[in-house]
């Protein structure tokens, strides 16, 4: 994987925090601390990481696309990049999946709204993620048709509109409760 120069994870956490590992050699919950995360930043295991974290980036890191200032902890948002979930009729395989972190600062972000937008109106399978108890998954939910005719309106009050209605539904969504059981994640 190809990363943009001259950006580093520097003091971000994110990852480390948010992502569920389940791995045969380590498994970590999601939306809590990893065992091997330092206080001051990076991995304590960092030679040794389990392969889910060697080969892992979040798109900041590889895309540029993001912009430079997005890295994920002063966005408000995570954006990663998955090919599950995107319906057979579009036309890329690649979809983005997009994890709020902090809604008040992503959303107020106009630049970052109008990514949103761009990816929706070219045809790219954009999924926002929401749900920041530890232990728990977070809710999704599939942007593309409900966002279109927002994007096509072309208004910032129109988009938002409907991106707050996705959160409140995100946000009452039950997610589910992951717990570590014989070395695996499972779910009740
Ligand atoms: S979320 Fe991205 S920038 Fe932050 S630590 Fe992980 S890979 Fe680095
Ligand atoms: S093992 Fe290291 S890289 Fe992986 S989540 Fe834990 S602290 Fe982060």
């Amino acid at each position: 994987m190809k990363l943009v120069p001259n950006r580093e994870c520097g003091s971000c956490t994110i990852c480390c925090h948010h992502i569920p590992i389940n791995q045969p050699d380590f498994v970590k919950l999601p939306n809590v601390d990893c065992e091997h995360l330092l206080k001051k930043g990076g991995c304590s295991i960092y030679q040794t990481r389990p392969a889910t974290c060697a080969g892992w980036y979040c798109a900041w890191r590889f895309s540029d696309v993001i912009k430079d200032d997005w890295r994920p902890d002063k966005l408000g948002a995570l954006i990663d990049i998955s090919l599950n979930g995107v319906p057979d009729d579009f036309h890329t395989k690649e979809g983005i999946v997009i994890k709020i972190l902090d809604k008040n600062k992503a959303f107020s972000n106009d630049d970052f709204l109008k990514f949103i937008a761009i990816m929706v109106n070219r045809g790219t399978a954009v999924t926002l993620s929401f749900g920041l108890d530890p232990g728990y998954s977070a809710a999704s939910a599939f942007l593309n048709y409900e966002l279109m005719p927002a994007v096509k309106k072309g208004t910032k009050k129109a988009i938002l509109e409907v991106i707050n209605g996705i959160m409140d539904q995100l946000e009452k969504f039950p997610k589910i409760k992951y717990r570590i059981e014989d070395g695996k994640l499972v779910t009740d």
